[in-house]
């Protein structure tokens, strides 16, 4: 199959940006990169592309990071799906053997949607970072947990990566009692908070890309990321989309500002005069209304159902937001240049939220400073790395360490997991 690059996002963004960060500018000025454009696939549907991840190269990715790291990181199991994939999340802290409960919590979501790879692999790059210059970024990150979540709905994206259609949002699992063979649930559709509000904005019909589910967290990844949130004490949480280069705030459900107006506001804000993206919610006018505006969605019930009714348990809200990058839907299906830009342009507001995490509100009024303090900080490190800026994305392709030593460690972990069923099975004939 043939496909054609469209307007290419780098030239895009050298117009459309006012503000140009450090690391963007750089990230421009090397190109990043020009060296994978000629593939003649469908770009984002084919696994063995270069940079791609499978959900499980992914497990073999954060297995890798923790074998090499394992004072700063932790791989845990939040969940198994219906086609008995785990759902997994990496938590990086200083000292990993305390479960770290009297500090504040962050959370990085990526592959909600199975069609969106490119959020998968933005969130990846940022959590390879993370651990990689963790002691180098100090003070910035020290006294949290950061939570990492790369893949929510690996069947979603297998499924999307073995020829499923190029819409395909849902997780896989069947839809028990639908007329005809109807499969999987949209998962950011499926959380508590307005869940089917007004009938509008998500779907009851089982074989619409936008079914609600059969009822509130009834998916095994949507009541995975439940768990997660209910057990920890999250203050900031991204959860990654694609398309269209925004940061959408709560509410969503209906054209109403949440209590958090004003943080939601300084901190988009500040992020938007580096990278360039645009925010807002339906009250705001960016979300258009036409009666359908969606709902059941995770923002939603994180700000209200756990953000606000536990004000009283936690103190401080969950402020939560979907960042949308690519800015069009051929990127979605990405291109080796813009996966790197989009870990480019989010890495500053990501390393921000971490840093305000124990006290948000203390710190609207200095978010554009820490913005730029750390935009600098990044350059730095980024440049100070073997291989620059691209250095982070090269430890993912054959060759550099992660993704070979990531194959091997998923090779051990698959061969394990037989062997156990193996045994289980074996028990099971006995008794
Ligand atoms: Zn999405």
């Amino acid at each position: 199959m043939n496909w054609k690059k469209p307007v290419t996002r780098l030239a895009l963004l050298l117009t459309g940006l006012t503000t140009a960060s450090c690391v963007l500018a750089e990230g421009l000025a090397y190109g990043i990169s020009n060296t994978f454009n000629a593939v003649a696939t469908l770009p984002g549907q084919d696994p063995e592309l270069p940079g791609h991840h499978d959900s499980d190269e992914i497990e073999g990715v954060l297995l890798a990071l923790h074998a090499r790291y394992p004072e700063r990181t932790e791989v845990e199991g939040i969940g198994l799906t219906h086609e008995g994939r785990p759902i997994l999340a990496m938590r990086i802290a200083n000292d990993i053997a305390d479960p770290g409960f009297d500090r504040p919590d962050v959370l990085f979501i990526g592959g909600t949607h199975g069609c969106e790879p490119a959020s998968t692999e933005t969130v990846l790059r940022f959590l390879v970072f993370l651990v990689v210059a963790w002691d180098e970024l100090g003070e910035l990150v020290e006294d949290r947990n950061v939570w990492v979540v790369p893949i929510l709905n690996p069947d979603g994206l297998d499924y999307f990566y073995a020829g499923g259609p190029l819409w395909w949002r849902k997780n896989r699992r069947p839809v028990v009692g639908a007329r005809w063979r109807s499969t999987g649930v949209d998962l950011n559709r499926n959380f508590p908070l307005a869940w089917g509000h007004e009938g509008g904005g998500s779907s009851p019909n089982p074989d619409s890309a936008m079914y609600r589910g059969p009822e509130p967290i009834s998916e095994p990844e949507s009541r995975a990321l439940h768990d997660l949130v209910m057990r920890r004490d999250v203050r900031v949480c991204f959860t990654f989309h694609t398309f269209g280069n925004q940061y959408l705030y709560p509410i969503s459900y209906e054209p109403r500002d949440p209590e958090d107006i004003q943080f939601y506001q300084a901190f988009c804000t500040a992020a938007s005069e580096l990278n360039g993206y645009a925010y807002g919610n339906p009250a705001s006018g960016m979300i258009p209304v036409h009666g359908r505006l969606p709902n059941g969605d995770f923002d939603d019930w994180m700000q209200g159902d756990r953000g606000l009714a536990d004000r009283s348990i936690y103190k401080t809200p969950s402020l939560s937001m979907t960042v949308e990058v690519a800015e069009t839907l051929g990127a979605t299906y990405f291109e080796q240049p813009d996966v790197n830009l989009f870990f480019l342009e989010t890495v500053v507001p990501n390393l921000c939220a971490i840093e305000i995490a124990d006290d948000p509100y203390g710190a609207i009024d200095s978010l554009a400073e820490r913005m730029d303090r750390i935009d600098a900080r990044v350059y730095e490190i980024l440049n100070g790395m073997d291989g620059g800026l691209q250095a982070v994305h090269d430890l993912l392709l054959p060759g550099g360490w992660l993704h070979d030593e990531g194959r091997l460690a998923y090779q051990k972990m698959a061969k394990a997991r037989q062997r156990a069923r193996e045994w289980a099975e074996t028990t099971e004939t006995k008794r």
